[in-house]
């Protein structure tokens, strides 16, 4: 019989990555993902140690686990992902189910682990080998064919924002070989992906020389431009001091770079952006959207904020205030600061938390009436989507305009993977709502 595994993923983009990836390696050990969580032989816990409880999140997970698996033969229980690197040995300490840990560094080690598995013979694997990481999985075919998949350029982080914890759980900034990238992009584009999300803690930091030149993410979106299967691309997450002008350049050259610009700034404060040692400062992240503004005036921006930083005071956060006001965010994330345990900012005092709450309030108020205006000017326009999808349980079809707003319509199967165009009818906060273009419907 057929081995089965189950992984649940936490968090960003990336673990979403590395999960399928998981999965393309331990095919070759005969393993099916499943759906079942509660009737497995391998279940996997990705997890995330951006948000706050974490730590907290995987171990009631356990407990869930734990649970569906009590009258019956128990799973092998892998953490892997960021809170595993952060916690390693301690987990293994508090939580006995728990019988491998993986950093995300260690991913290649896998199937080896797995093979080798020994009842009660606890694992911990948390060393940063990223080379060896991608070595190992380019020699294993990415089997992702959905119509917009992620590919991960770049890992890791050199920069240390005193509140983060990636420079620790990923380790220092590691580029992929140009060509490597590039036939895993070429192979996702054979099955059948229309639209490819570079990846990176630090994407645009993307830098890779061999013996030619210096290749640059601008070299990768050239090159993926010329695809005439693909239909775009995007890439996530950017660091303001990275957009440099060949970056910048790309809004003009490549029709298919959306025009969607995610750039985390976190403060509208300079005195804060250098107490979180941004390395950058307002007017320097005004001036990179000046640039891709008078390059195309559609383009739009979302962004990342951190609320009460401490020494944040009443001017710090108006000025973050005014920053969203100018710049007229569409979607963006916002929290209040807290903690993680080893990074610079950890025992800092931290500002009281109603006050907390009562900024993080007025920011989203202000954020989300940017992101309704925007949802609201496509009322009874016609908008750009690719096709994703059927939506679960329902007749609807689900894909994403250029500015990666969720669009619902009815529609038949056969339009999943095209590019059409959707008169909106309705809007909320997250999500239009629309029919499909006659004109559309003569093509399909
Ligand atoms: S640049 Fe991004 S990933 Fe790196 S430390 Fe700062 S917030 Fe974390």
């Amino acid at each position: 019989m057929q081995k089965k595994i189950f992984i649940k993923t936490f968090g960003c983009q990336m673990n979403e990555y590395d999960s399928n990836r998981i999965y393309d390696s331990v095919k070759r050990l005969g393993f099916i993902k499943s759906k079942d969580q509660g009737n497995v032989d391998c279940y996997v816990i990705n997890t995330c140690h951006i948000r706050d409880k974490a730590k907290e999140k995987v171990y009631h997970e356990i407990g869930r686990v734990k649970k569906l698996y009590k009258e019956k033969n128990k799973p092998i229980m892998i953490v892997a992902g960021c809170v595993a690197q952060a916690e390693n040995q301690e987990m293994l300490n508090r939580e006995p189910y728990i019988d491998i840990v993986l950093g995300p560094q260690s991913y290649h080690k896998i199937n080896d682990l797995i093979k080798n598995f020994i009842k009660n013979n606890k694992i911990e694997e948390t060393e940063f080998d990223a080379l060896l990481k991608f070595n190992y999985f380019d020699n294993i075919e990415n089997n992702n064919n959905n119509v917009s998949s992620y590919l991960t350029i770049q890992e890791g982080c050199d920069k240390f924002c005193s509140f983060c914890v990636v420079p620790y759980t990923r380790g220092p900034e590691y580029s992929r070989p140009f060509s490597k990238i590039i036939s895993e992009a070429e192979n996702l584009i054979i099955n059948g992906v229309k639209e490819i999300i570079l990846l990176g803690q630090n994407v645009n930091a993307y830098s890779y020389k061999d013996k030619l030149k210096e290749y640059r993410i601008s070299d990768l979106i050239n090159k993926l431009n010329s695809y005439s299967e693909l239909k775009r691309i995007r890439y996530t997450t950017s660091h303001p001091r990275d957009m440099t002008d060949d970056l910048i350049e790309c809004y003009s050259a490549n029709e298919k770079l959306m025009p969607f610009v995610h750039l985390p700034i976190q403060s509208g404060s300079n005195k804060i952006l250098k107490l979180m040692n941004r390395k950058h400062t307002v007017e320097q992240y005004l001036e990179i959207y000046e640039k891709i503004k008078k390059i195309n005036p559609l383009i739009e921006f979302s962004s990342d904020f951190i609320i009460s930083y401490p020494g944040e005071t009443e001017d710090d956060f108006n000025e973050t205030l005014n920053l969203i006001k100018k710049i007229k965010f569409i979607n963006s994330f916002s929290f209040i600061f807290s903690p993680r345990p080893g990074t610079k900012a950890a025992n800092l005092k931290l500002i009281d938390k109603e006050i907390s709450k009562e900024k993080l309030l007025k920011i989203q108020e202000c954020l989300f009436k940017f992101q309704l205006d925007m949802n609201k000017s496509f009322i009874n326009k016609s908008t750009d989507v690719l096709v994703e999808n059927k939506m679960e349980g329902q007749k609807k079809l689900f894909g994403r305009n250029k500015y990666m707003n969720s669009v619902i319509f009815d529609g038949d199967e056969n339009y999943i993977g095209k590019n059409i165009n959707i008169k909106i009818k309705d809007v909320n906060q997250n999500s239009l709502f629309g029919k499909i273009e006659k004109k559309n419907m003569r093509a399909a």
